[in-house]
């Protein structure tokens, strides 16, 4: 890694802004395409019980940059995701179990702590010699005709030819280039913990589907899950609150004693919960990426998913660009990920809504749709791959 020189302007052909996961793994693409690249990451910290499910795509780019190698140990893999209408409505699909070798795979994916994803991807971007990391903030940005100029809250000045917004929901990348986001609040939260569990989960995940939105248990190495319970805000604010020894009741009771009795192994977390997309993916000589880009509630475990599927494009792109970076790649960019993420924000949303809805309509169509997933094997499979989407061009 080079040392970062503070108070001096720099130049760099890609400066990615943000060190989450899209952020460093964007950044080792870069790298990995011959670019000179820097990264403006002040230091992340996730709560230990934060965990994502990533499916094949994701896990075959984890795999390129060398982290899935790091990761294996405390990674759990998924091998059947398990569906339970837990609406206790008039009418109710059957519960629908989708099997990891029904499409000829060991496993859909991976669950794995955000915390030991960010800390592996950022630990190979900093033993990058082609990657120069700044761990403050981006305080400014600016656009000229020929490159992005940005500083740091420490005083670095850095001139880019292409700027990778991977700065979140809240995106100065995207604010300053003159992005608009569509917003959704929604009046849900997510509580976030894990559990050990009594009975072994055989690395199935199931997502229970309850009037207030999903209680979904995703494995987690050894007799663990991870616990991601939606609810509305006042509800989650209650379940924090409760003593541990009766919240682990409360959510064995929500799994149906599922996995036998749990006990907590990480305090407990709430997230409140919004739909976001920006109005474009690209501007200028910024392209957005994760978060800043679109934001998911933790329904079907999308977000990152999308997020890392940018970087894949991202990644395509440098590898055939010849030349230096400007507005083209931009906009290339953008006309790459436009059906992918509007596609898959509408389904979540929709997903979302019609747990949601008292309408009878909605509720007979979700539950037709769920019941013809349980029994008709073209259908299941086609949902398993879509679920899956391997690389952004399978869209
Ligand atoms: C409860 C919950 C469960 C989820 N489960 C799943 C799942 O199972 N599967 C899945 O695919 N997705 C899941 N998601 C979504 C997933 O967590 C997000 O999509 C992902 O973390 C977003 O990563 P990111 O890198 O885009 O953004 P972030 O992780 O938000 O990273 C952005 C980074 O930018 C930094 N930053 C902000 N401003 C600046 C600035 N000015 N300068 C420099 N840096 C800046 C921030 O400090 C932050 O570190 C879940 C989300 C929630 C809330």
């Amino acid at each position: 890694m080079n040392a970062a020189k503070p108070a001096q302007s720099e130049k760099f052909e890609v400066c990615v802004v943000g060190g989450g996961a899209t952020g460093w793994a964007a950044a080792l693409v870069a790298a990995a395409s011959g670019r000179e690249t820097a990264i403006i990451a002040p230091p992340v910290d996730f709560p230990p019980g934060r965990t994502a499910a990533l499916f094949a795509g994701a896990v075959e780019l984890l795999t390129s940059l060398g982290a899935m190698e790091e990761l294996a140990g405390s990674a759990a893999a998924l091998e059947a995701m398990r569906l339970v209408d837990d609406t206790g409505r008039l009418l109710r699909a059957p519960e629908v179990i989708f099997w990891a070798s029904e499409i000829g795979l060991d496993a859909f994916g991976y669950n794995i702590a955000n915390r030991r994803l960010v800390e592996t991807l950022s630990a190979l971007g900093r033993d990058n010699r082609r990657i120069t990391h700044f761990e403050e903030p981006a305080a400014e940005l600016a656009f000229g005709e020929n490159e992005g100029r940005l500083t740091t809250k420490g005083g670095a000045h850095i001139v880019a030819d292409l700027v990778v917004g991977a700065d979140g929901s809240r995106s100065l990348v995207r604010e300053r280039v003159g992005i608009g986001m569509r917003r959704w609040q929604m009046e849900q939260s997510a509580l976030v913990t894990t559990l050990s569990a009594s009975f072994d989960h055989r690395n199935i995940s199931t997502e229970f589907h309850k009037p207030n939105g999903p209680f979904t248990l995703v494995p987690m190495p050894g007799a663990n899950v991870s616990l991601v319970w939606v609810e509305r805000p006042v509800e989650t604010k209650r379940l924090c609150q409760m003593p541990e020894e009766e919240f682990a009741v409360a959510a064995e009771q929500s799994a149906h004693s599922l996995l036998g009795e749990m006990q907590l192994t990480a305090p407990r977390v709430s997230y409140p919960l919004s739909v976001g997309l920006a109005e474009r993916f690209a501007a200028s000589r910024a392209v957005l990426i994760g978060e800043a880009a679109h934001v998911f509630p933790p329904i079907g475990a999308q977000g990152l998913n999308l997020g890392l599927r940018d970087v894949e494009a991202l990644q395509s792109l440098l590898a055939t660009r010849r030349g230096p970076l400007g507005q083209e790649t931009a906009e290339e960019f953008h006309r790459l990920r436009q059906t992918d993420v509007r596609s898959r924000t509408l389904a979540v949303d929709l997903l979302n809504r019609s747990l949601l809805t008292g309408m009878l309509p909605v509720q007979a169509l979700r539950a037709i749709a769920l019941s013809a997933a349980g029994g008709f094997a073209p259908f299941r499979r086609f949902l398993m791959h879509q679920g899956l989407a391997r690389t952004f061009r399978e869209i």
